[in-house]
């Protein structure tokens, strides 16, 4: 049975909601089941199951299926225009002309006379921004070969390093990379993600750094010549 050969949408109100498909040789009936985060269908099918049985159950269990659809409200894209609530206040998506140039972090203007929210609402979107882009490096392919672990990742304020990896594969990070170029955050996620191999700064620790990161030469010079300035911020 190739999966991708069966309807891959069902269409309901002018919409194509995807479906997925999981094949198993211990079930003998199809189950349905609707993922309303996702807005999408899983249907595990018996292994042998012929296409024309599942198009036969799409067909049939058509209305059934799309009931679950007309109980939820439609999807809001984030998108320019949008409204969303951010822990339960409603923010307007804005695209600003004044973002092109000279990106800009928007707070609200009440925030003007409280220097302590601001700075605490800031730091905060920030440390979010920079656990992302750790995240993002960590999933980098070359890594997920060489370990399957997934590393918990706390930040810091530390004074005298910028990440460090535990014997227990945890990692620590300063938040204070959030203020350095991309590739200098994605170049001290891969020193630590070497170290879950190479508890050392050996050679063999250093090629395998390189080799997760082109830019570790680049980066290290980054540190070692604009790294006081981080702690410039806050
Ligand atoms: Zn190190």
């Amino acid at each position: 049975m190739k999966l991708d050969l069966l309807p891959q949408f069902l269409i309901f109100d002018n919409r194509n909601i995807p479906i997925t498909y999981q094949a198993r040789s211990n079930v003998r009936s199809i189950t349905a089941r609707y993922h309303a985060h996702k807005q999408c269908f899983s249907l595990v099918i018996p292994r042998t199951i012929s296409r024309k049985k599942i198009e036969d159950f799409l067909r049939t269990h058509h209305d059934v299926l799309c009931s679950h659809l007309k109980t939820l409200p439609a999807k809001i894209p984030l998108q320019h225009g949008q409204h969303i609530p951010i822990f339960g206040q409603e923010h307007l998506i804005v695209a600003h002309p004044s973002h092109d140039d000279h990106p800009t972090f928007c707070v609200p203007s009440t925030l003007k006379q409280c220097p302590n929210m601001t700075k605490k609402l800031l730091e905060g979107m920030l440390r979010e921004r920079l656990e992302l882009s750790i995240a993002l490096a960590m999933q980098n392919p070359e890594f997920a070969h060489l370990h399957d672990m997934r590393p918990k990742v706390r930040l810091r304020d530390p004074h005298s390093r910028w990440a460090s990896c535990a014997s227990d594969g945890g990692m620590m990070f300063s938040w204070r990379l959030v203020f350095a170029p991309l590739y200098v955050v994605h170049y001290v996620a891969m020193h630590e993600t070497a170290h879950l191999i190479h508890r050392n700064h050996s050679p063999a620790f250093w090629q395998l750094t390189r080799n997760l990161c082109r830019d570790t030469d680049r980066a290290t010079l980054w540190l070692k010549q604009h790294g006081q300035e981080l702690f410039r911020y806050g």
